[in-house]
């Protein structure tokens, strides 16, 4: 009799740790201990070993079984641990070589029947068990292509226990597997996102300049517009003309992904877009799920854009949901006895109607909207939301199309994002900052880089005469740095910094 051992993973948000999976026999009458604090599904999972393991042809030994699950102190939740508990449980009387078992992870959920079931989280799992010097990893089939993404795992894809069995030497007949009679799997995620050209955008040419901007310096913009403006169309051009994801960013986004439950069969090098709509439920936005974190909206934009249109309509809580992300970058999710952590670095494109009606402002509309109501429709969004807003851009619907101008092509526009993106990290090679959209204030006015007095002189006379506040100075000249590295320049000039004050004329701040 021996104490067999093998490896599991256990997810905290994004973050993943490895759990080892010990099993022992005693001489007493048979029972199945499972202990390492696991939650309600772990308690399940003691059923479903002993069926699949029944019904896989490979009885447990007729002895107290206890497993254990360590670190104790870490939270686990989900059923993936299923597959660890069985073999572990399985090895105790020998039939399985006790060497491959301890050099391999196992992830994945048994049916009743020793079916292996596909689980979420498989990608940063694997992420995890491959940082922790395991390589050597037991998949789920269905989930193996989004593991097999993970430079320098050795993945095995099995769709049933004895398979895993056969695999540690046991003596077992190799399984029929009958056709799969699992619930369809979700459409598959991570195929190139359909990139929606900028070029469709027609008789909108400072919007689509002031796009360019917002890509350039990352910055966080509040579109608004009667409806028909084409605020959502451009919106959605975004991410397209945002450098393509790196390696780790990639793999980030397919993770957040896979936690969700979407199989992703590739990695993705456009940036994400999501745009949960106004009425959407806190736990859609955030995140939820009661057993296991899954992530919302907000961290499945990370590393994209995240839209929110007819923002003036959102309730309270769910502007105020946007505050810690907005803050830290991250969001996190208190479930009791853990909490879970996502990254949300997301670019905000917000967008609204001028007034209720929609109508206030536009030529030849008729706003039938008091002058109240459009104030008070104005002030929906205010204070510590506007505050992380650096272009406010005002939209008309298109009356005239000048046949003249060239459209600007989404390959065009990526390529000028590119190099004024790289013109601004030279500048902030020394910073902790990467984009003008992150730059501190203090930095801009006190920094290496301070304006040209005559650039400057603009902006001081504006804030000399209360017109525009010390915050909406800092962001104004954040972003008249990204419409001078979009010029090429290497610093603002006056007409910079006056058209970032017209980008950002209608937040009062
Ligand atoms: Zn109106």
């Amino acid at each position: 009799m021996i104490v067999a051992r093998t490896w599991a993973v256990a997810l905290t948000g994004l973050a993943g740790s490895l759990i080892e999976v010990e099993a022992d026999i005693t001489q007493h009458k048979p029972d199945f201990r499972l202990i390492g604090m696991p939650d309600k599904s772990l308690g399940e999972a003691v059923r479903r070993v002993m069926n699949a393991s029944e019904n896989s042809g490979l009885r447990l030994p007729d002895r107290r079984l206890t497993v254990n699950l360590s670190p104790a102190s870490l939270p686990k939740q989900g059923s993936a641990f299923d597959l660890a508990i069985a073999v572990a449980a399985l090895a105790t009387d020998g039939r399985l070589d006790p060497e491959s078992l301890a050099r391999t992870v196992h992830i994945g959920e048994l049916g009743l029947d020793g079916r292996v079931r596909a689980v979420p989280g498989v990608l940063p799992s694997v992420v995890a068990a491959v940082r922790a010097g395991r390589p050597r990893i037991v998949v789920p089939e269905e989930n193996r292509a989004e593991a097999e993404l993970v430079t320098g795992a050795e993945i095995t894809g099995v769709r049933t226990l004895a398979q895993v069995a056969l695999l540690h030497g046991a003596d077992v007949d190799e399984p029929m597997v009958e056709p799969i009679d699992a619930p369809a799997a979700p459409p598959p995620a991570g195929a190139p996102a359909e990139v929606l050209d900028l070029a469709d955008v027609v008789g909108q040419p400072q919007a689509v300049d002031t796009l360019l901007v917002a890509a350039a310096g990352g910055h966080h913009m509040l579109m608004s517009g009667p409806p028909g403006a084409g605020k959502t169309m451009l919106a959605r051009r975004l991410p397209g003309i945002l450098p393509p994801l790196g390696d780790d960013a990639a793999l980030e986004v397919a993770s957040i992904r896979s936690l969700t439950g979407e199989r992703v069969a590739s990695l993705s090098r456009t940036p994400p877009f999501e745009a949960p709509h106004h009425s959407a439920t806190l736990a859609a936005l955030v995140g939820g799920g009661s057993r296991r974190a899954s992530p919302g909206a907000i961290a499945r934009a990370s590393r994209g854009v995240l839209f929110i249109d007819e923002v003036a309509e959102a309730p309270r809580s769910v502007l105020d949901a946007l505050r810690q992300p907005l803050e830290l970058g991250a969001i996190e999710i208190h479930r009791s006895g853990f909490t879970a952590s996502f990254p949300a670095r997301f670019q905000l494109v917000l967008a609204m109607n001028p007034c209720p009606c929609g109508e206030f402002g536009v030529a030849g509309g008729a706003c039938t909207c008091s002058p109240a109501e459009v104030r008070r429709y104005a002030g929906k969004i205010s204070g510590p939301l506007l505050d992380r807003v650096d272009i406010d851009m005002r939209m008309q619907r298109v009356s005239r199309i000048d046949g003249d101008r060239a459209l600007v092509t989404t390959a065009a526009a990526r390529d000028r994002v590119r190099e004024a993106r790289e013109r601004a990290a030279r500048r902030l090679a020394e910073t902790p900052w990467r984009t003008n959209g992150e730059v501190a204030g203090t930095w801009l006015r006190s920094g290496p880089h301070p304006l040209d007095a005559g650039a400057r002189s603009v902006l001081d006379g504006a804030l000399d005469r209360g017109h525009i506040t010390l915050r909406a100075y800092d962001r104004i000249v954040r972003v008249a740095w990204s419409v001078a590295d979009l010029a090429g320049r290497a610093r603002p000039t006056a007409a910079d910094v006056g058209r970032a004050l017209f980008l950002k004329k209608g937040i009062s701040a």
